[in-house]
């Protein structure tokens, strides 16, 4: 017996590179624009010398520009330090249970590291062969239900009835819908938090509003399950969000006009290279995310392609799992990267 025996191990959910030498980085679903100016007028008339202070364990700056720009109560309101600290907290609070929780065989990849993590049972559910969710998968007894929609890597979005239907079936767990890209396309399921108990959902400022750098997410859900959640968190960590990410967050929030012209680009660009792909033999389903998950023209590989786009300083994002291994995950740039994109892949695949 040594002290490794007592050592929690885990495989690790693994980061898209964040390289330090410049290169058209398509591979972490960031926004190629910057945040919203008010942001950075925010931040700069903030009184810094407030760092000497913990910062608001309630984070209610954030929470009530939330609440308030959501239409919702502040009680309804979590946020964290990016979604992932909200996600990870959700498992830890919602799924305490011995069933197993349910979520798709392909999805964000740290869904199966945070219930290894946590030592929660879970049951990954296939997807059908376009790559579209299977609800009939979610309708057996569970302990929790996670879905991200807009999927991801795949960049499926399905209906609201397809997600209510879910939420209705298992009104005895917990549903987390994770809306990471819903403000590209897709239709969420927020309208709906009132009429359900059990349902959470997610959302983040990485995306659309720009602030991967500041790592700030936040959930709504039923003031109950926001206590619960809220009870796990003081039990881990009271001061979660800095000072800057509370104050920037707000900002970024207010700001309607700059969020709306930003979607818009990046949705304009997203098309634009749709049909360029589809020029050149890709397939894919239709990306409703600021991404495409695209498969390579018959004869080509991926792994090959994204290897070759690689060294040619485009980084794009290459999974080497069953069924998804003839695909890459392409995050919408600025038009400029888009089309040297578009450029390296034509002379990578010869069309
Ligand atoms: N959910 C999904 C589906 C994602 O793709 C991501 C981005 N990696 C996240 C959550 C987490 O985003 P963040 O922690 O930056 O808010």
């Amino acid at each position: 017996m040594g002290f490794e025996d007592n050592i929690r191990k885990i495989d690790p959910y693994i980061p898209g590179e964040q390289p330090k030498k410049k290169v058209i980085k398509l591979n972490t679903n960031e926004c190629p624009y910057p945040p919203s100016p008010e942001v950075i007028r925010a931040l700069r008339e903030a009184d810094w010398e407030r760092l000497r202070l913990y910062p608001e364990p309630a984070c209610d700056t954030l929470v009530d520009a939330l609440a308030d720009h959501y239409g919702l109560r502040r009680e309804q309101v979590f946020a964290g330090v990016g979604s992932d600290d909200v996600l990870s907290m959700c498992f830890l609070t919602f799924f305490a249970g011995d069933r197993p929780i349910l979520f798709p065989e392909i999805t964000y990849s740290f869904y199966d590291v945070w219930a290894k993590v946590y030592g929660i049972p879970f049951e990954t559910i296939e997807l059908n062969e376009d790559l579209t969710l299977d609800p009939s998968g979610f309708k057996k007894p569970n302990g929790g239900v996670v879905i991200a929609n807009p999927n991801a890597p795949t960049g499926v979005a399905e209906s609201r009835e397809v997600i209510e239907g879910i939420i209705e079936y298992n009104k005895d767990s917990v549903v987390i819908v994770d809306e990471a890209y819903i403000d590209f396309g897709g239709e969420s399921v927020l309208p709906l938090i009132d009429r359900y108990p059990n349902l959470i959902v997610t959302r983040t400022m990485s995306k659309s509003r720009a602030l991967a750098g500041m790592r700030i997410g936040y959930c709504f859900g039923d003031e109950r399950l926001i206590k619960y959640l809220n009870d796990v968190k003081y039990s881990v960590n009271s001061y979660t969000m800095n000072m800057p990410a509370l104050i920037a967050g707000a900002a970024a929030i207010r700001d309607t006009e700059y969020f709306r012209q930003t979607i818009e680009k990046i949705k304009k660009t997203r098309e634009w290279t749709k049909e360029r792909l589809r020029e050149m033999g890709f397939t894919f389903n239709d990306s409703r995310t600021n991404f495409i998950f695209a498969k390579v023209p018959k004869g080509c590989n991926a792994k090959e392609i994204f290897e070759g786009l690689r060294s040619m300083g485009i980084y794009v994002r290459y999974f080497d799992k069953p069924k998804i291994n003839d695909r890459m995950r392409i995050s919408v740039g600025t038009d400029d990267e888009m089309n040297f994109l578009i450029g390296a892949l034509k002379k990578l695949t010869r069309t």
